[in-house]
This record gives structure tokens, C-alpha cells and sequence, in this order.
């Protein structure tokens, strides 16, 4: 059995389809689906399926090494779904001060309109 110390989170419902979201990437390690509230003309999170205790970045541990890679190339596959050709940019928030909302781990992709740098 897992071990996992956080609460559920609405993702486990959108993991289960048990909520709806446009999935626009999937596979057997991770899913992606466009933002319900988008900030950009692109804006799709991509979520481990298993969270595995990373109820936020700031949780990670060496055992997670491989699906931090695998959500990150995810990503692209996602940039590159999604037709972006020039530039997209990947956002986590960990933690309160960072403005993290679902303590289930998610990589924003963002794209589709010109980024200012830096962020608020
Ligand atoms: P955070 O603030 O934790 O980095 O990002 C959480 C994101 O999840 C927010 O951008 C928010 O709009 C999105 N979100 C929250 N609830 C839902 C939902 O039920 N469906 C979808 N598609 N996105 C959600």
C-alpha cells in the first residue's frame, strides 16, 4: 500500500474521470488536462497519476527522481500537442507562499501568448 500523508485533493477526482476535465495528454504515469481558471491561451497542468507522498514539490525525495523527469518531458510532449512553437514556460508552485491551492504535485504549461519575466 501507498504511503501517502495528505489529504485526497479534487485531482484524485479528475484522475478517476469521477469530475470531468479535457484531457489533452495521457499515459500510464501521468495525466494532462487544460486548467479549469487558464492564465494563457495554453494552460494545461500535468499530474502524477500516483501522487506517492508528492503533495508538493518541496516534498521530493530521491525515489521520485523518475516521475519528476517524466512530467517534465511530459510537459513538452504537451507544449508540442498544443502547437506552441514559439516558447512555453513550466510553473510548480510548492507551498503556501508560492500560491499553491491542490497539494497533489502539478507542472503548469503555459504558452500561447507573449510571458513577462519576472513573475509576481
Ligand atoms: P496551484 O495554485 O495549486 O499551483 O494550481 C492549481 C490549479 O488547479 C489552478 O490553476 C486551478 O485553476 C486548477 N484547478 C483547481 N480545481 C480544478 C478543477 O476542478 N479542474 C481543473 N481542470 N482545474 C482545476
Amino acid at each position: 500500500t501507498e504511503v501517502d500523508s495528505g489529504a485526497p485533493t479534487i485531482f484524485d477526482k479528475i484522475i478517476s474521470k469521477e469530475i470531468p476535465s479535457t484531457i489533452v495528454y495521457e499515459d500510464e504515469k501521468v495525466l494532462a488536462f487544460r486548467d479549469i481558471n487558464p492564465q494563457a491561451p495554453v494552460h494545461v497542468l500535468v499530474i502524477p497519476k500516483l501522487r506517492d507522498g508528492l503533495t508538493e514539490l518541496g516534498k521530493a525525495e530521491p525515489c521520485h527522481e523518475d516521475i519528476l523527469g517524466h512530467l517534465l518531458h511530459a510537459s513538452k510532449i504537451v507544449a508540442e500537442k498544443e502547437g506552441i512553437v514559439d516558447g512555453f514556460r513550466v510553473v510548480i508552485n510548492s507551498g503556501a507562499s508560492a500560491c499553491q491551492s491542490v497539494y497533489h504535485l502539478h507542472l503548469h504549461v503555459l504558452g500561447g501568448r507573449q510571458m513577462k519575466w519576472p513573475p509576481g
